[in-house]
C-alpha cells in the first residue's frame, strides 16, 4: 500500500488503472473488459499448522488465476506477511500480460500465504507448502495452472509443493511446478533467469539510447535473486553499480549500501546474513556506506533497477529522480505507481516495464516446464540462448511499437500484450 499526496491505493486498483487505460486505446467492448479486469478463478483459504512447539496455527493462503485463454495460468507463489488477495490479484493479471507479451502459451495466475518465513523453521514451512497444495490440488496441475518461485519462496519449497502434490495424484507429474533445484526437474539458468533477462533489455535500451554499458552506472533496489543476477550480467558488461539496498531483518528497516568505486557482487555476498541481508560492520570494513534503505533512488546515476517490491516510485519518491537518470528497468513486479509513471513521461526517462522487464524468469520457467515434460534436459548455454533470443525479441516488438504509435514502452507493451490475450478470448469464443 503507498500513500500518495491525494489518495491511497493498492496494487490491484493501480493494474486495474493501467488496463483502463489500454482498453480505452484499443477500443475493447465491454464484455471483454469485464473479463480481463477481474480475475477468472480466485481461492482463499486456511492452511492449519502444527508448529514446532506443538501448538496450532492458521495461515491464510491464495491463488489467482486471471486468465488462461493463451495456456495454463502461470505464475510464483509468494510468502509475505503483508500478502493479501488485491496484491495477489494484481500480481496474477501482470502475469497475463508477461506471458503474452514474450509469446509464451501461458496465461496469469499468482499465488500467496500471509507469513514471514524468517520466524518459520523448516519444517513450519514444509507444513505451509503441503497444507497450500492440499487445498488447491484439484484446480491446478500441469495443463491448468503451474507456480512457480517468487518472493521469499525457493526451489526447496517447489519441491515439497511437487512432492505433495504427487502424493495426492499418485503420479509423477514434474511439469506441475517450476523453480524446482536442477536435479529434481529444475532448468539449469532458471535461478540467474529473471536477473539476466532484466539485463537483455538494458542492453538493447542502451543500444536504442546510443549508449555503452562500460559507460553507464546504476542503483538497485533490492538484493535478493533478481537484484543479485542483475548486478551480475550487468556488471559483466562493463557497467558500474554503486548502490544497492537491502532489507535489514534485525533492524526491521532496510539499508542501502553505497560504494563510489563500483559495488562488487561476490564481495557483498561474503558478508551477507543467513537471511540474505548485509552485515553493518563488515560492509563498513569493507568501504560500503550506509544510507538509510530509500537513499537508493536519489542517486546520480543513469540507471535505476527497483528489484525488490511493489509501489517503491510513487507520487513522492520519484520527484527525488535525478536529472541524470535515463533509463528505469523494472526488475520488480508494479514497483512504479500510476502517478510516478506520468512524471518519467514527462521528463522522458526511457522506462523498461516490469512485465517486460522482468519476464525472463517466467521465459525459463517455460523452458523448464518443457524439459520436465519431455524429461529430457538442456545445457544451461542452450538455455540461456534462447532467454535471450525470446527477451530481445519482445524487447524489439515492444519498442517497434512505441515508436511507430509514439507512446511510452509500458503503454506499447501493454497494447501487445492484451490484444494477444483479447484476441485469444474472442478466438475461444469467450466474448
Ligand atoms: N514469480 C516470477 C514472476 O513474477 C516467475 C513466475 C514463473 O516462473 O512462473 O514472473
Amino acid at each position: 500500500m503507498s500513500t500518495t499526496k491525494d489518495r491511497v491505493y493498492n496494487s490491484f486498483e493501480m493494474a486495474q488503472a493501467q488496463f483502463d487505460r489500454v482498453a480505452d486505446f484499443l477500443e475493447l467492448d465491454s464484455a471483454t473488459r469485464a473479463l480481463l479486469r477481474d480475475p477468472l478463478r480466485e481461492y482463499s483459504f486456511a492452511i492449519p499448522i502444527r508448529m514446532d512447539d506443538g501448538s496450532s496455527r492458521v495461515f491464510r493462503g491464495f491463488r489467482v488465476q486471471h486468465n488462461d485463454a493463451r495456456g495454463p495460468s502461470k505464475g510464483g507463489i509468494r510468502f509475505h506477511p503483508q500478502e493479501t488477495m488485491d496484491t495477489v490479484r494484481a500480481l496474477g493479471m501482470w502475469m497475463t500480460w508477461k506471458c503474452a507479451v514474450v509469446d509464451i502459451p501461458l496465461g496469469g495466475g499468482k499465488g500467496g500465504v500471509i507469513c514471514d518465513p524468517h520466524n518459520l523453521s523448516l519444517r513450519e514451512q514444509e507444513q505451509i507448502c503441503r497444507g497450500w497444495i492440499r487445498q488447491v490440488a484439484s484446480d491446478v496441475g500441469p495443463f491448468k495452472d503451474v507456480p512457480a518461485p517468487d518472493v521469499m519462496t525457493s526451489p526447496q519449497h517447489m519441491l515439497w509443493m511437487l512432492d505433495e502434490f504427487e502424493t495426492i495424484h499418485r503420479n509423477r507429474l514434474p511439469g506441475f511446478i517450476t523453480g524446482k533445484p536442477v536435479g529434481m526437474g529444475g532448468s539449469l539458468g532458471r535461478k540467474e533467469a529473471t536477473g539476466y533477462g532484466v539485463v537483455f533489455t538494458i542492453r538493447e535500451a542502451l543500444k536504442e539510447l546510443g549508449v555503452r554499458p562500460e559507460d553507464t552506472t546504476a542503483s538497485v533496489q533490492g538484493f535478493g535473486n533478481v537484484a543479485q543476477y542483475a548486478i551480475e550480467l550487468y556488471t559483466q558488461l562493463g557497467g558500474k553499480v554503486v548502490c544497492v539496498s537491502c532489507w535489514d531483518q534485525k533492524d526491521q528497516v532496510s539499508y542501502a549500501y553505497r560504494k563510489a568505486s563500483g559495488v562488487d557482487l561476490q564481495e557483498l555476498l561474503g558478508v551477507t546474513d543467513r537471511f540474505g541481508g548485509i552485515e553493518q560492520t563488515r560492509a563498513a570494513a569493507l568501504d560500503y556506506e550506509r544510507l538509510p534503505g530509500d537513499q537508493w533512488i536519489d542517486q546520480d546515476v543513469d540507471i535505476l533497477i527497483p528489484s525488490a517490491l511493489e509501489n517503491q516510485i510513487n507520487a513522492e519518491t520519484v520527484l527525488r529522480i535525478r536529472p541524470r537518470v535515463k533509463l528505469i528497468a523494472e526488475g520488480a513486479n508494479g514497483p512504479t505507481s500510476p502517478e510516478a509513471d506520468a512524471v518519467l513521461k514527462d521528463r522522458g526517462i526511457f522506462v523498461i516495464p516490469d512485465f517486460l522487464a522482468n519476464a525472463g524468469g517466467v521465459t525459463c520457467s517455460y523452458f523448464e516446464q518443457v524439459q520436465s515434460n519431455m524429461n529430457f534436459f538442456w545445457s544451461r548455454d542452450e538455455v540461456l540462448g534462447k532467454l535471450d533470443l525470446k527477451m530481445t525479441a519482445a524487447f524489439e516488438a515492444v519498442l517497434d511499437v512505441a515508436k511507430t504509435q509514439n507512446i511510452p514502452m509500458r503503454d506499447a507493451a501493454y497494447v501487445i500484450a492484451v490484444d494477444r490475450v483479447a484476441q485469444a478470448c474472442r478466438d475461444r469464443g469467450w466474448v
